[in-house]
C-alpha cells in the first residue's frame, strides 16, 4: 500500500516538500475493525490548520505520520457486525491506499442513492456545512438578500442554490476567475457574481446589491468579510464558515475596520463548525437529496487522477485551480 504523510510543517504557504509518500504493508483489521480498499478521498482547507502545531477544534497533524481526512472505499475484509466485503463506506483515513477503519467511524452508504463522489461532496459533509451555516447559523428567510464568498467551491455553490431554492430574493456570489463568475450566473442560477480580483470587494458588492444583503455566508474572511459588514442591512446574519484568505498568513491580520457597524446594525456573526450539527443530517438528506434526484441543485468535481496527485490537489484546491468539489480518484 502507499501513504502519504506529514513531512514538515509548512510555514506560510505549503508546497510538495510538505508532503512524503511511503510504501506501507498493508494492514490487518482487528475484531470491529475492516479493512477498506480507498477509491476516492476529499481534500479540504482545514487540513491546511492541522499542518500546524497550533490547538484548533480538530488535533494537528503529526510530522512522520500519515495524513488523514474524508474518503471512500470499497469494504475488502470485515471483522465487524453489519459490514461485509464490497460494502462502500465514507470514513476519515484517507490519503492511503488501504485503510483499517473501526466500524463506527465507517458511514456504510446505497451505491443505488447517488453518485459514489457525491458521498464526499453535495450529500456530504461539504452539503451538510452549506445547510447548516444557511438554515441555522444565518436562520435565512424568504425574500433575503443572500452573499456568499468562495461561490464556485464546493461549499459556495451549494450555499447559492440552496439560498435560492430557499426562497432567496437575491443570491450574490464573489470568486477568483471570469469563467468561474459565468459558471455562477450561466450554470448555477446566481443572480449576480463577480470577480473579487476586479476590485474592491465592498465596491463590486454594492454595485451587485443596490437593496443591500440580509445574510453573508463566509468563506473567505479578511477584506470580504469588511465588505460584507459595510452592505448588510439592519439585523442582518453573518455565518461564519472559514477565512480560506488568511489560511496560509504566517502572521495574524487586522480583523475588519468596520466593527462598530455590528452593534449599530444589530448585526449577529455565528461562527460554527459542521460536525457539531450532525443531528440536521437526515433533514438535509430528505431535503437536498431531493433537490439533487429533481435535478434541481448541480454540482461540479475538480477530481485529480492517483493517490500521488492528492498533494497538487490540495495545494490546486488552496490556489483556486478547483470549481466545486476537489477530489482524488485513488482506484476504480
Ligand atoms: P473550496 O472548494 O471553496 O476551495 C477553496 C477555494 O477558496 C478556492 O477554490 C479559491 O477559489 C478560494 N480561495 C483561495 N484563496 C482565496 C483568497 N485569498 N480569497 C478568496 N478566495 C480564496 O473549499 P471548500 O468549499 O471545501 O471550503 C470553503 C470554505 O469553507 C473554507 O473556508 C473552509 O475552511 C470552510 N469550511 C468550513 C467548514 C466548517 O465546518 N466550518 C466545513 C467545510 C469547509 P477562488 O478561485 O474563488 O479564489
Amino acid at each position: 500500500g502507499l501513504e502519504i504523510r506529514l513531512a514538515a510543517r509548512p510555514e506560510g504557504w505549503p508546497t510538495p516538500e510538505t508532503f512524503e509518500f511511503a510504501e506501507v504493508d498493508v494492514p490487518e483489521p482487528a475484531e470491529g475493525q475492516v479493512l477498506v480498499r480507498n477509491l476516492v478521498m476529499s481534500v479540504d482547507p482545514y487540513m491546511r490548520g492541522r499542518m500546524s502545531a497550533a490547538k484548533s477544534y480538530v488535533a494537528p497533524f503529526e510530522v512522520g505520520k500519515a495524513l488523514d481526512g474524508g474518503a471512500l472505499g470499497e469494504v475488502v475484509t470485515s471483522r465487524a457486525e453489519g459490514l461485509a466485503p464490497g460494502d462502500v463506506v465514507v470514513h476519515g483515513l484517507g490519503w492511503r491506499s488501504h485503510a483499517v477503519v473501526d466500524a463506527r467511524h465507517a458511514l456504510k452508504v446505497d451505491p443505488q442513492a447517488a453518485p459514489l463522489n457525491a458521498n464526499l461532496g453535495v450529500l456530504g459533509m461539504v452539503g451538510l456545512t452549506a445547510y447548516a451555516g444557511l438554515v441555522e447559523m444565518a436562520a435565512q428567510k424568504e425574500g433575503d438578500v443572500v452573499f456568499v464568498s468562495g461561490a464556485a467551491g464546493a461549499v459556495g455553490a451549494i450555499v447559492g442554490q440552496l439560498a435560492k431554492l430557499r426562497g432567496a430574493s437575491r443570491v450574490i456570489g464573489s470568486a477568483g476567475s471570469a469563467d468561474k463568475v459565468r459558471y455562477l450566473t450561466e450554470e448555477l442560477g446566481f443572480d449576480a457574481a463577480f470577480n473579487y480580483k476586479d476590485g474592491p470587494v465592498h465596491d463590486q458588492l454594492k454595485a451587485a446589491a443596490p437593496d443591500g444583503i440580509d445574510v453573508y455566508f463566509d468563506n473567505v474572511g479578511g477584506e470580504h468579510l469588511e465588505a460584507a459588514i459595510s452592505v448588510l442591512n439592519d439585523f442582518g446574519r453573518i455565518a461564519e464558515c472559514g477565512m480560506i484568505s488568511q489560511y496560509n498568513n504566517t502572521e495574524p491580520q487586522p480583523g475588519p475596520r468596520n466593527m462598530p457597524m455590528i452593534v449599530q446594525k444589530r448585526l449577529s456573526l455565528r461562527g460554527f463548525i459542521v460536525t457539531d450539527n450532525l443531528h440536521l443530517r437526515d433533514r438535509f438528506v430528505e431535503e437536498v437529496g431531493g433537490w439533487l434526484r429533481e435535478g434541481r441543485i448541480h454540482y461540479t468535481e475538480t477530481v485529480y487522477d492517483g493517490l500521488r496527485k492528492a498533494p497538487e490537489a490540495f495545494l490546486g484546491m488552496l490556489r483556486g485551480e478547483n470549481t466545486g468539489k476537489t477530489l482524488v480518484k485513488i482506484a476504480d
